[in-house]
């Protein structure tokens, strides 16, 4: 899709301020009803849009993303642009800077239309916890697109931006991604810059595309990884172009299907699952049976590692330093004036009407399992948990190039499904937060259908790969998409 949109542009079948006008009037037309974006950035997005047409006007070459609009979860930073995060919270704050990702980005000369929705501060499953309302899934509107960067996955899946790009600290670009019929890919963590993401957990979050082809995800993964030394995790950068390694041939590639992973999935999932495997097979590939034996401990791992990072993390939200203050809406647990007295009231206040329930439950849990006596009990044994998957990852991957699950247990479910059973929604996660564990890269790709309610809902599936091995997990990724 970016390859021909490139193409219209040198050709002048279309100018970038047409192509980007086209998008705004699609987002008109179909937000209202979606909900996509929470913040639209016409005029950032034309000064842009204009600056490419002038450049081809001149007869200059243009780079393959240049003047192509795509949209930013709202987590990440774009100067003098509202960022949210999905948070009252953040409802007034303007981002002073750019993230590393969108210094390239602009560099490269994309477009961006927007901010998109997401669950706050990126906690959960299917952008129900966005202080701004639900976002839904265009295939199904009574369904959940997933989360919790399904405001992303939405605009790519529904017209409203040819690229998007998510955050995933446990899978909230792939399952989205899978809920939609989108691609979605988790970089090797240290492959993109953090910087400028708002920090949710930092030792699992990575910035990613979500596209409509995996090619589309190579081409940004090229222009946004980089160095950078703003993020002191982030990996040397050789320059690679991902998008010159898809050529489909993989003939004799190894690839791992988990013990007992297909085994109580949603029947629908399964049959997806099947065929996918057998595609492979007829592509060349060998399918090897593989066994993660620590891997069931994932869930209750990164459910007490995620939530003591959080509660670190958004310490810094406490209404001095950053957005709302309690004093600007006058609520107060402490005075009738509902205004706090002193530092601790503004404190208390400020996070206990402008901070969310699934957000609140992850900060307490964290700052018990973090608190002296629990230290060990808790966070210490999880971290050694972490290390024992990285080794069965390890052992793995002596064995076989990659490793083939489901992205999601089930397919998009109900609005309003999930939202009173906590546990219930991070099982949705089963599939996806090994790979944030471990840090290797994921993605996710449309698989094919399952019919419900008589509307085509659509399913993907993950592949992991070796730590920074995109090229093989693309290139294997892509084999399907063409086959
Ligand atoms: N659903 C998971 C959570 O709530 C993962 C979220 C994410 O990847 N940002 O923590």
């Amino acid at each position: 899709m970016i390859k021909e949109l490139h193409q219209k542009l040198i050709n002048k079948e279309i100018t970038s301020v047409q192509l980007t006008e086209q998008y705004f009037d699609a987002i008109s037309k179909k937000d209202a009803d979606l909900h996509a974006y929470l913040t639209l950035t016409k005029e950032l997005a034309i000064e842009q849009a204009k600056y490419v047409d002038e450049k081809i006007a001149r007869g200059e070459e243009i780079g393959i993303i240049e003047g192509i609009p795509g949209a930013i979860k709202d987590n990440i930073c774009i100067k003098n642009v509202r960022a949210t995060a999905g948070s009252k919270i953040l409802d007034n704050y303007i981002a002073p800077y750019d993230a590393g990702v969108i210094s390239k980005l602009k560099e490269a000369g994309a477009i961006i239309l927007g901010k998109t929705n997401c669950d706050e501060f990126a906690m959960g499953s299917s952008t129900e916890n966005s202080a701004y309302g639900v976002t839904k899934n265009p295939h199904y509107e009574e369904r959940v697109p997933g989360g919790s960067s399904g405001g992303s996955a939405v605009v790519v899946a529904s017209d409203m931006a040819v690229w998007a790009l998510g955050s995933d600290t446990g899978g909230s670009i792939r399952q989205p991604a899978s809920f939609c019929g989108t691609v979605g890919l988790k970089p090797t963590y240290g492959r993109v810059s953090r910087s400028g993401v708002m920090a949710m957990a930092s030792s699992f979050d990575q910035i990613g595309p979500m596209t409509k082809t995996v090619e589309d995800a190579a081409i940004i993964l090229s222009i946004i990884s980089d160095h950078d030394e703003m993020d002191a995790t982030s990996a040397p950068n050789f320059g690679k172009k991902y998008e010159d390694y898809l050529t489909g041939e993989i003939k004799g590639k190894k690839i791992g299907i988990v013990k007992g992973y297909l085994e109580g999935l949603d029947a629908g999932v399964k049959k997806v699952m099947e065929s996918v495997i057998e595609k492979y097979e007829k592509l060349g590939a060998e399918i090897l049976e593989i066994e993660l034996p620590n891997a069931k401990y994932s869930l209750p791992t990164y459910y007490i590692i995620q939530p003591c990072e959080v509660s670190s993390n958004l310490a810094r939200f406490d209404g001095i330093k950053y957005g709302m203050r309690a004093d600007d809406k006058k609520n107060s647990d402490y005075n009738p004036d509902g205004l706090p007295k002193n530092l601790l009231e503004t404190y208390l206040d400020t996070r206990a009407y402008e901070l969310g329930a699934e957000v609140k439950r992850r900060i307490m849990l964290g700052t018990y399992a973090l608190s002296s006596g629990y230290y060990d009990a808790y966070y210490l044994r999880a971290q050694k948990v972490r290390t024992l998957i990285k080794q069965d990852f390890k052992k793995a991957f002596e064995k076989v190039d990659l490793i083939l699950t489901p992205t999601a247990p089930t397919p998009a479910f109900k609005i309003g499904e999930n939202t009173n059973d906590p546990l219930q929604m991070y099982l949705e996660d089963i599939f996806t937060i090994t790979a944030n564990i471990v840090g290797v890269p994921a993605i996710s790709v449309p698989g094919g259908n399952v019919e419900i309610d008589g509307k085509q809902l659509p399913v993907g599936f993950q592949l992991m790969g070796k730590w920074f091995d995109e090229e093989n997990l693309l290139n294997v990724a892509h084999a399907f998409e063409i086959s």
